[in-house]
Order: C-alpha cells, then structure tokens, then sequence
C-alpha cells in the first residue's frame, strides 16, 4: 500500500464517518489517562463506582457543562440514557403518546422512517406521516406548505439532520397551533443553536458530536416527565430516570465522563454558535467542488436544505464511487462509502473535524474529477 499522503494531526487519518466518528486529539489523549488514573483517584475510569463521591462529582459537572454549552433552560432536564437514538424511536411514544392519540411524522429518510415503524409498534396511537419524502427519493425536507399538521397532536417528530442524504431543516418545521416539536438531533446537535421554546424533547445519539455510541442525550421539557400517559417498565419511562438522576440501572458511565470531555472541549472552542459558522465554511468548501464539477459530482439534496455536516452525493457510476472511495482512503480519507441506502459518497464533518480535513478531501475530489473526468 501507498502510504496515505494526507494525514491528520497527530499521525491520524482524516476520519468521515458517520458515526462512531472524529473526536478532537486532545479528549482521546485525556481519556488515555483517565484509563488508568481520574482526577488524581488512582482508579481509572473504567473502574470506577457510579455510586461514589468521585461518579457523583464527573455527573455533577457533565451535567453542568452540558446545560452551559447548549443553553439549555432550567424547566428542561438532562438525561443520560443507555441505548442508542432507535431506542428512543419507542421510548418518545411510550412516555408520550397516549393510546388513540395522534402524533405528527415528515419522513426525510433512514432515521426517521425507522422512527416511524418503531412508534408504530409501541404504542396504539395513529403515527400521522406528513411529508413522505420517499417520492422525492428523500431529496429534501419538506416546506411548511408541503405538510398538514395534526391540530391537537401529541407532538410533531423530526429529524432536524438526515444523516443518510445530508438533508437537514433550515429552520424547525411548523406544528399545528400549541403542538410541541420532538427532534431527532443526532447527527447535528451542538453544532447550531436550538430554539429550546418551540420543542418539548430534543434528543441525539452521543457517538457524533459527543463521543461513545450506546448512550443517548435526551433534554426534555420537566413538565412533559411529571406527566407520563401510561404505566411503563422502569428502563422505559423517562420518570423513573428522572428520579434516579440518569443511574436507574449501572450508567454507561464512560459514554458519559466522554461526553463531559466533549461537552467542554466545545465549550472552549465558542459553542453551537461558533460551530454552525465553521460547520458552514467546512460544507461550502465540498459543496462548491460539487457545484462547479460540470456534473461529474451530483449531490443527494437539494440547495435549499443542504445538511452542512453530511455531504452525500455520487459520481457518474457506482465503479467510479468505489474508486473514490477507496483511493481516497489510501490518502488518508477515510468512511467515505455512502449509506448502503443511498450508495455514493458521504463525508460527515463533525465539530470535532478541522477545516484542513475538508480542504483536503476538497482537493483531493477536484484532483479525482480532472483525471477521471
Ligand atoms: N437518528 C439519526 C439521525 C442517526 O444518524 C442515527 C445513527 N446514525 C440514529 C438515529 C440511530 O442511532 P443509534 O445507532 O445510536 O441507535
């Protein structure tokens, strides 16, 4: 093999994924020593009782930076839950939608479609879908003037940043008058500002722009947890761990110390507001390759809707996206495969990546189009 020509700090490769994905150098070199030593405990980590002074001290000010960093108001609560972002898909349901009722769906794609199904199968309440973006080929996320909201829904579920086509919201949708928004912000959150009034739930997946897969942030509305709509099993209902202050069970407590780390790394680096402008420039400078190619690179989505932080798009043949993709990791450019779903390319651009890896992934796509061309 060639050896890769465009490495990253550190030695690394430049990393693209989807997620698990791109974390700053600086947290993964202070989780090397939190490993074998936390704060001076001689306990690593790993190894560390989520019933202690020390646990209750790292919750403490997870917590604390979370709510800094996202601006987060006093009357919506943190939680730290075990399972990923799917699991939600029914938990959301469960704790808030009551038999018979309705609830509020846009399909823009992969995760909102399995937001759907899994809805559908947790609870015996009318899933509404508003927008099927099928017909589209999930191209965009749909207008106000292309949905019907439920007047009286339970709430209207999206997906503020569609990972799989790079299609995002520019603004949040429009629920029917008093209805509350519930966000899937996975792939997006902390990289720009949410407007807290206008969403009861706001939850995301922590292996994107907050560390270790099989933990999931979920900021909800306190009034919406003091109200659950049926009895659940502990590990479902947002009461219980509530009241148990994310430890219902044994926390994944090093998914959480990592998302304290990342919390205040972003933090330091100026916040959602200062993310969505790198976020941005990083975008501009993939989508500018893609726009002045001659149609050589054709994106997945629409100008209008354009993710910043999920670049999907294909080049003339499938051959060609498998070529490019696996060049460009013997440069150094690496998850570059589109979703199975939609094939082609996706470069995911996370917080934690610099400009110079989407300079050099730019470059490298111009130079890749002037020779196959
Ligand atoms: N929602 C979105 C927008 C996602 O991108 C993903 C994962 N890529 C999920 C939900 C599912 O997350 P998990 O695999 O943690 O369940």
């Amino acid at each position: 093999m060639t050896a890769p020509m465009r490495l990253a700090p550190g030695g690394r490769m430049w990393n693209f994924s989807a997620g698990p994905a791109v974390m700053p150098l600086e947290v993964l070199e202070q989780l090397r020593t939190d490993l074998l030593d936390l704060a001076g405990t001689g306990i690593g980590i790993l190894e560390h009782s989520h019933r202690q002074p020390t646990y209750d001290r790292l919750l403490a000010q997870t917590m604390d930076s979370c709510r800094k960093l996202g601006s987060i108001p006093d009357d919506y609560e943190i939680l730290m839950l075990p399972g990923g972002a799917t699991l939600q898909f029914a938990q959301i349901a469960l704790n808030m939608l009551p038999d018979g009722a309705t609830a509020d769906y846009p399909d823009t794609d992969v995760w909102s479609s399995k937001a759907i199904i899994e809805a559908r199968d947790a609870v015996k309440a009318n899933i509404s879908v508003i927008f099927e973006g099928k017909k589209f080929k999930y191209d965009h996320v749909p207008t106000d003037g292309e949905m019907t909201p439920t007047p009286g829904a339970a709430y209207l579920h999206y997906c503020s940043n569609n990972t799989v086509r790079g299609t995002r919201y520019p603004t949040p949708p429009k629920a029917a008058p008093g209805v509350p928004l519930v966000s899937d912000a996975s792939s997006e959150i902390f990289g720009r500002p949410i407007d807290w009034r206008a969403h009861a739930l706001v939850y995301a997946a922590a292996q994107k722009n907050c560390g270790v897969a099989a933990m999931t942030i979920v900021i909800v509305r306190r009034d919406v947890i003091a109200r659950p709509v049926r009895n659940l099993h502990s590990m479902m209902s947002y009461e219980a761990h509530s009241k148990a202050e994310s430890r219902l069970n044994t926390p994944p407590t090093f998914a959480i110390h990592t998302a304290g780390l990342m919390f205040k790394w972003m933090l330091k680096e100026g916040g959602p507001a200062e993310f969505a402008r790198r976020n941005a420039a990083k975008a501009q400078l993939l989508y500018s390759v893609i726009d002045s190619s001659g149609g050589f690179y054709t994106g997945l989505s629409r100008k209008e809707c354009r993710a910043d932080i999920n670049v999907s798009f294909h080049l003339p043949t499938p051959e060609l996206d498998h070529q490019f993709a696996s060049e460009a990791a013997a440069e150094g450019l690496d998850g570059l495969a589109g979703h199975k779903d939609a094939g082609g390319i996706r470069a995911s651009m996370y917080n934690a990546l610099p400009i110079e890896g989407a300079q050099a992934l730019a470059q490298f796509m111009r130079e890749f189009a002037r020779t196959r061309g």
